[in-house]
């Protein structure tokens, strides 16, 4: 995040563009908030929702991202050099389901407060402290927040050639004490995603039921289940679906014994999977 930021960086598809750009942009656009009474979902919206869940393209059909998304280089926006903490860390499907959701939520809410603090440390340094290096507002009569008001480009650049300067240990001080426990989630997230923690011993030690879920589809051999997220639904063959209230809260490695001896053998490697995607869930 900084100055680049807005600077003109380009990419595969050419130049990604400026505020400046944006800002005519947006006028012929209409993407001004809605009212308060436009909130309401249409029945047009809801059939166009549903057409594109039971077409199973949500999260799959690339013409359903935002127009500006560049799938290039991990992800690009053709707006910002660097897309901000929600869009960079909404994801519609994740590899390890809850667990990789709880990550990227986690990443989600560090940035939040990371983009807030800096910006209204950004305010305050451009308001109140002379760090402009030229003033907006040259008229006494007008407040130095109404000066900038009508040079938000300018506002911007200066705001961003400050962040540019600053290091991690000065945005800490800047985020102030509610930065230490989203960085201890951050931690705690990640290291559930690491392939020791998947294969953890202590998986069979744990007292597993099943966990929220959904049928939203059943098949001859399968069903379709909700557990985490509408958009990433889970298919799971009919035997595995039938044997899930066997996980009753006793310690599992009791419950995968129990089915071992009448011929069901279910893997660590299954049950994490399970547990990813919370079909199964501690109590
Ligand atoms: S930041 Fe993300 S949502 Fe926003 S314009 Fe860029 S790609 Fe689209």
């Amino acid at each position: 995040m900084g100055r680049e930021s807005l600077a003109r960086p380009t990419t595969a598809n050419g130049p990604i563009r400026t505020v400046k750009d944006m800002r005519s942009d947006i006028d012929g656009l209409d993407l001004y908030p809605p009212d308060a009474d436009d909130l309401d979902v249409t029945d047009d919206e809801r059939q166009r929702y549903h057409a594109i869940v039971t077409s199973e393209t949500f999260g799959r059909a690339p013409d359903l991202r935002c127009p500006h998304y560049l799938d290039e280089q991990g992800g690009l926006c053709g707006i910002w050099r660097h897309r901000n903490g929600v869009c960079a860390t909404w994801f519609c499907k994740h590899d390890r389901g809850a667990a990789g959701q709880r990550f990227w939520q986690a990443v989600e809410a560090l940035l939040a407060l990371v983009e807030r603090e800096l910006s209204h440390w950004c305010a305050c340094q451009l308001l109140y402290h002379g760090a402009a290096s030229e003033p907006a507002n040259p008229d006494e009569n007008v407040s130095a927040w109404d000066a900038w008001a009508t040079r938000p480009v300018d506002y911007y650049m200066q705001a961003a050639t400050l962040v540019d300067d600053l290091g991690w240990p000065e945005i800490q001080v800047i985020a102030g004490a509610e930065l230490g426990p989203l960085l201890d989630r951050v931690r705690a997230a990640y290291a559930e995603l690491q392939p020791s923690a998947a294969r953890s011993p202590l998986v069979p030690l744990r007292r597993l039921v099943p966990g929220e879920l959904r049928i939203s589809h059943r098949g001859p051999h399968s069903a379709r289940l909700v557990t985490y997220s509408d958009s990433d639904p889970v298919d799971l063959p009919s035997e595995l679906l039938a044997i899930l209230p066997r996980f009753d809260g006793r310690p599992t490695d009791e419950v995968l014994a129990e089915l071992a001896s009448d011929g069901i053998v279910l893997t660590d490697e299954l049950v994490t999977q399970l547990i990813d995607f919370a079909v199964l869930a501690d109590p």
